[in-house]
């Protein structure tokens, strides 16, 4: 999933996300156009989240079933 924003004023693409003015012209950009970049952040940050728990429970199913906590028998 990828973002685009563009500038509002030059027209400029902007890529990275940590910038809150334009690349190009120096333009601040919006708040509206920082909150889209933010919350796209927060999405990749749980989805992120999400894959690295369901890693962590694959490794240790005991702990994700909330089970005994029985060792394996391997
Ligand atoms: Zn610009």
């Amino acid at each position: 999933m990828e973002l685009q924003l563009k500038c509002p004023k030059c027209g400029s693409v902007i890529y990275s996300r940590r910038h809150s003015i334009c690349g190009r012209c120096g333009e601040k950009l919006p708040e509206s156009l920082m909150f889209d970049l933010i919350t796209s952040k927060k999405v990749e940050d749980l989805i992120a989240q999400d894959k690295k728990r369901k890693e962590w429970e694959s490794k240790f199913p005991g702990h994700a079933t909330g089970g005994t906590g029985l060792a394996s028998t391997e």
